[in-house]
């Protein structure tokens, strides 16, 4: 297939550079210069998705994804298939997709889960929202680039199943972290610690696949002096976006706003910016 990739930064970069191997012909662009010769190169958006059959986005924010879709609409032809793997607010997403949709272009939300390791993997998880039709069209390629994907519903889904994970995440990796902290101040040993949580009724993914303290469980972002992985940064946006979401639906989530406000300090009154969102746990200890 003849792809327009826009956005090839830490995630869409290695996602391009995956299809193309796949043998597909990928042409994508970027503000900043991306280092790679595996794909071509346009020197725009509406050069990079000129007589494409698929448009792939992976952008920062919703504002950008909407300023990148003004530009490239008119140059779609009609049946195209727009995919935004970037995570934004579930409204945009819905409003992304009727932009689409009235000129004659077809639009899933794509969010991902996984990171950078499982973007050069081809191993992330597709949470979709869109057409079933276009989902099964665009299937081949979702493959490619990940190795779990789900159908969640009708525009929107994607994004709403997107915030939802990482608002149990961010709360998942505080908890973890306080009870390192308290274990600490109890003198209770952290492997201990971990050997009893990892196979009893506290156990989740933040203990066991990203367990934030170091020298524990698996090698994770706090073994390399808590370099990103994910950045708080990152975390903060997407409880920002589950906060955005709580507060249009009225759904009650206050431990979601408790998460998005220590994010918020550790990231903006802290030393959180650029480093892992695991590294919540140096602040709760220092
Ligand atoms: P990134 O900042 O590394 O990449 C974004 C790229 O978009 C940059 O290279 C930037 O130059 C480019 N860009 C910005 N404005 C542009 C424009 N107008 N036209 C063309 N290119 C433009 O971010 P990332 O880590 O690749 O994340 C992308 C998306 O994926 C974000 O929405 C993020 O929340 C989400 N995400 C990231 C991770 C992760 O671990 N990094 C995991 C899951 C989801």
């Amino acid at each position: 297939m003849k792809i327009g990739f826009i956005g090839l930064g830490n995630m869409g970069l290695p996602m391009a550079e995956a299809l193309q191997k796949a043998g597909h012909d990928v042409t994508g662009f970027d503000i900043a210069v991306p280092p790679t010769d595996i794909i071509s190169l346009a020197t725009s958006a509406e050069l990079a998705v000129a007589q494409c059959e698929i448009v792939i986005l992976m952008l920062t924010t919703s504002h950008v994804v909407s300023r990148v879709l003004d530009d490239i609409i008119p140059h779609l032809d009609k049946g195209t298939i727009v995919i935004d793997c970037s995570t934004i607010d579930v409204a945009s997403a819905r409003t992304c997709a009727d932009s689409c949709n009235e000129a004659g272009i077809a639009h899933l939300d794509a969010p991902v889960s996984g990171g950078i390791a499982a973007a050069a993997a081809g191993t992330l998880t597709f949470m979709i929202g869109g057409d079933e039709d276009i989902v099964q069209a665009a299937h081949p390629l979702f493959d490619i680039m990940g190795a779990k994907i789900v159908h969640c519903g009708s525009s929107g889904a994607g994004q709403a199943a997107k915030i939802c994970n990482n608002m149990i995440l961010g709360i998942t990796m505080i908890g973890t972290c306080e009870a390192f902290a308290l274990a600490d101040k109890l003198g209770l040993d952290r492997q201990s610690l971990y050997d009893v949580v990892s196979g009893a009724s506290g156990q989740s993914w933040s203990l066991t696949s990203y367990c934030p303290a170091p020298g524990i469980g698996p090698n994770t972002p706090s073994d390399n002096d808590y370099k990103p992985g994910f950045s708080a940064d990152l975390m903060l946006k997407d409880l920002r976006l589950s906060q955005i979401a709580a507060g249009e639906t009225g759904a009650d989530t206050q431990m979601g706003a408790l998460a998005t406000e220590l994010y918020r300090r550790f990231v903006e009154e802290a030393d959180g910016s650029g480093q892992d969102f695991s590294a919540m746990l140096k602040r709760l200890t220092s």
